[in-house]
């Protein structure tokens, strides 16, 4: 069985779809590590990321594995294990930007929609239930308010030891990342017709993964 979990950015979709993950017994996939691998790489090679042939080219000779080591997903760029350089605000945004690249896109789209052949998914992102898995059993949109996910990214930083940009700036931040993933050409963000819309901005952890696996049967 594959679960799709598509959202806005901070709505929680990784938190959740590990936890639905394991009480499954599927691999979790989190789709938005390989888009920030991709625009990590970009920033490492100091590229104009508006140059399309340059991004293309640059993107070409990124390659791009899922690693999984426990129930933690290891992100391999080029032989690297880049996990811990793109959870920051600078790859955030340009994950964002590389991401409404077509070419960018099918490369991963590719890889993504072999591991659900393989094995028994719960991936997120923010096109898994319109494009890489149109067929997955259960479908949910997950979202919450701008404020509500800014607080959360805040405690996620804080809760890491790593400093926190203020909540007004992580509000910007969200927003106006929101606007992009929502307005691009190529796979906009977008809720699928049959998909569930969960807004978890009252909800708590556990209420969110139990409304899941009820869907899914459980
Ligand atoms: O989910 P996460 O915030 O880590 O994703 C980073 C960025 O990657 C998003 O803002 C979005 O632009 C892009 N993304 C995407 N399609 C996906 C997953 C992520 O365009 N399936």
């Amino acid at each position: 069985m594959n679960i799709a979990i598509d959202g806005p950015a901070g709505a929680g979709k990784s938190t959740i779809a590990k936890l639905v993950a394991k009480e499954l017994g599927n691999i979790y996939v989190d789709t938005g590590a390989m888009y920030r691998a991709i625009g990590l790489h970009v920033l490492r090679s100091g590229i104009d990321p508006d140059d399309t042939k340059l991004l293309e080219a640059a993107a070409d000779k990124a390659d791009v594995t899922i690693r999984h080591i426990g129930d933690e997903q290891h992100v391999i760029l080029n032989g690297e294990d880049v996990n811990g350089f793109i959870r920051n605000e600078k790859v955030s945004q340009m994950a964002s930007i590389v991401s409404a690249n077509g070419f960018i896109r099918r490369k991963l789209v590719r890889l993504q929609q072999a591991m659900a052949k393989e094995t028994a998914v719960v991936m997120d992102g923010r096109d898994i239930g319109t494009v890489v898995l149109p067929d997955a059993d259960v479908k949910v949109y997950l979202t919450a308010s701008s404020r509500v996910r800014a607080e959360r990214r805040m405690k996620d930083y804080l809760g890491k030891g790593q400093e926190s940009p203020s909540l007004e700036e992580l509000i910007r931040e969200i927003e106006e990342r929101d606007e992009r993933d929502m307005t691009r050409e190529e796979s906009p963000l977008r809720q699928a017709e049959d998909a569930v819309l969960i807004d978890s901005s009252d909800m708590t952890i556990d209420e969110v993964v139990g409304a899941i696996l009820k869907l899914a049967g459980r």
